[in-house]
């Protein structure tokens, strides 16, 4: 059973690196594949362009840091990256081995804006994050998702390994208030956002000048 963990990694930190370890370990996944998109559908475009978000990627996890591996797939496809397209190549070429794909629950309230999102859990088992404590309202989703998550939700993750999709399972991941948008600001306004992520992957920023304001010539 592989674990699936998209996100446009602008930069990747360690809210994104602790939930992927602790699902990969909970599961007990044959591996973890970070999958960072080339052009993310529902957002503007990332900050740092494919191959910097990649080679921090890379940085973050070395060749096989604990079971994550870097998948760029969808940098090699180029264009709009759904993940649907992304499953289903996973799926063709996996057989029927389980795919797990892990979303935030954030972005799993949003999955019915997704492209062919009806056809995700064919392809896939979700594994929904979130901080301890936290628990859906069915009643606040967009009622077709709230029909799935009724008919699809299991309580354990054993159920996940006997099928190669169709199941939701929440998963309790440790709470790490860090978001890339919050540590774009910083470099932006000259901070630190040591800490919050790799050292490798700051020196990265660091050393290829990524997130600064970009100020007109005439500022100068
Ligand atoms: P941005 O601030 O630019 O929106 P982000 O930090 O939210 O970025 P993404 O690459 O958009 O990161 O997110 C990819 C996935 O990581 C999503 O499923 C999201 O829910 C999850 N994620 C992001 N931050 C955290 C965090 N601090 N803890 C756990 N999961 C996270």
């Amino acid at each position: 059973m592989i674990g699936v963990y998209g996100g446009t990694f602008d930069p990747v930190h360690f809210g994104h690196l602790r939930a992927a370890l602790e699902v990969y370990q909970g599961l007990r996944l044959r591996e973890m594949r970070l999958i960072p998109c080339y052009q993310p559908p529902h957002r503007e475009p990332p900050v740092a362009d494919a191959r910097a978000r990649l080679t921090m990627l890379r940085a973050a996890v070395g060749d096989d840091t604990e079971g994550l591996k870097v998948d760029n797939r969808e940098m090699r496809r180029e264009g709009v990256s759904y993940m649907v397209d992304t499953l289903a190549e996973l799926r063709e070429e996996l057989g029927d081995e389980p795919i797990c794909l892990v979303l935030g629950a954030d972005a799993f309230c949003q999955l019915h804006t997704w492209h062919r999102w009806q056809e995700i859990l064919g392809l896939t088992h979700l594994v929904v994050t979130h901080r301890p404590g936290w628990t859906l309202d069915a009643g606040s989703l967009d009622p077709a998702l709230a029909q799935l998550w009724r008919e699809a939700r299991v309580e354990a993750g054993d159920a996940l390994a006997a099928a190669p999709a169709g199941h939701i399972l929440q998963f309790t991941v440790t709470a790490l208030d860090i978001s890339a948008t919050r540590i774009r600001a910083m470099v932006a306004r000259g901070e630190s956002p040591r800490f919050l992520l790799p050292e490798k992957v700051w020196n990265l920023i660091r050393l290829q000048g990524l997130y600064h304001i970009k100020r007109d010539v005439d500022e100068y």
